[in-house]
């Protein structure tokens, strides 16, 4: 993510305020360019500071779940983000509120990516092939999954619960279990539809890279369950799930690229530098460029190891979790770079 910076008096701001913590200035996202604008608050219109456009907050701004804005003459209600929720929870409830709110904050930080890549999103409100979101109380165990079928990603609201997301992380023997993870490894089933299933040549390169699909699914998955991932996983994916079928490691390896692209991103724009004691200069950093701007991945790859290195440890000095508690093996690194190369393609040609 991007550091942003009030327009009146350059203090930095988060991607979620709607207010500069210091002069007081109102401010909102604007997804067109990418940055944050700041407005006159004696100003009852939200008018720019920089460039006199006219803009409306997102009408989510009412709940405080989005501070995107909206040109104040489009038709519009919602921002490109909130017009992807076609199911939110009762509101009356304040857990299910809180919970919401929660998840919010997740899915816009995934549309900010997705948009920095260029990917199409089209709400399912206004195309059948587009995307929607199905923010969801289970009634009944069983019922109700978190998951991706046909451009319909359904987030139970108890995921937003820290409570209940450690407990299933430690039964589930997970290192790592995130919205934020959810939600991009949910993603990424949707453009596996949308960018590889429909075009033979590249899904003869996927299936080269990650192995054919037309297995079983149910079946695969089954055995998964039965019987675990094998002893060896470590050398070919990015975490046990993925070892359970082509599908899961495509989006286990999605959302692990999108994890890595956004810490490099971050470490970008704080311009973070290491050169630690004692140790090789393989570990040393120096971001200097912006991920998303990069034609080889080995670059990324090779500024996430000792990025996670050190935060990791400071982590660990404060007795929480790594923030990165993974080995990315080469042929992991192989797949990431599919993805990326396929990204790059497709930016490339809506440039053409
Ligand atoms: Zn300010
Ligand atoms: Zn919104
Ligand atoms: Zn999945």
């Amino acid at each position: 993510m991007k550091i942003f910076e009030c327009g009146h008096c350059h203090y930095a701001l988060f991607f979620e305020n709607n207010h500069c913590e210091n002069c007081g200035h109102l401010c909102g996202y604007d997804d067109i360019g990418h940055k944050i604008l700041t407005f006159d608050p004696e100003n009852a219109a939200l008018i720019s500071d920089r460039n006199h456009n006219v803009y409306k907050y997102c009408k989510n701004k009412e709940y405080d779940v989005c501070n995107w804005l909206i040109p104040v003459e489009d038709s519009a209600d919602f921002c490109s983000a909130c017009q992807l929720n076609r199911t939110i929870p009762n509101l009356s409830q304040k857990k299910n509120f809180e919970n919401w709110r929660t998840l919010e904050v997740g899915k816009h930080r995934l549309i900010y990516q997705l948009h920095k890549l260029h990917l199409p999103i089209v709400s399912k409100h206004q195309d059948e092939q587009g995307l929607a979101f199905d923010f969801v109380v289970s009634q009944e165990p069983g019922q109700l999954m978190t998951g991706h079928a046909n451009g319909i990603i359904t987030i139970l609201l108890r995921e937003a619960d820290s409570v209940f997301r450690e407990q299933t992380r430690i039964q589930l023997l997970e290192p790592y279990r995130t919205l934020i993870g959810h939600m991009r490894h949910e993603v990424g089933h949707y453009f596996w539809d949308r960018l590889i299933s429909n075009d033979e040549k590249i899904l003869a390169e996927f299936r080269l890279t990650f192995g054919d699909e037309r297995h079983d699914y149910s079946e695969s998955l089954k055995q998964y369950y039965e019987k675990g991932a094998p002893e060896e996983w470590q050398q070919t994916f990015i975490s046990k799930y993925a070892s359970s079928h082509p599908w899961e490691d495509w989006a286990e390896t999605w959302a692990h690229y999108l994890h890595i692209m956004d810490m490099v991103e971050t470490a970008y724009y704080f311009g973070i530098k290491a050169n630690p004691k004692g140790t090789t200069k393989s570990m040393n950093l120096d971001v200097s460029f912006d991920p998303y701007q990069v034609l080889n991945f080995d670059s990324v790859i090779q500024t996430c190891v000792p990025l996670s290195f050190a935060v990791n440890s400071i982590n660990r000095a404060m007795g929480v979790p790594d923030v990165y508690p993974f080995v990315i093996s080469s042929a992991v690194a192989n797949k990431m770079k599919f993805i990326h190369h396929l990204l790059l393609s497709i930016k490339r040609r809506d440039k053409n």
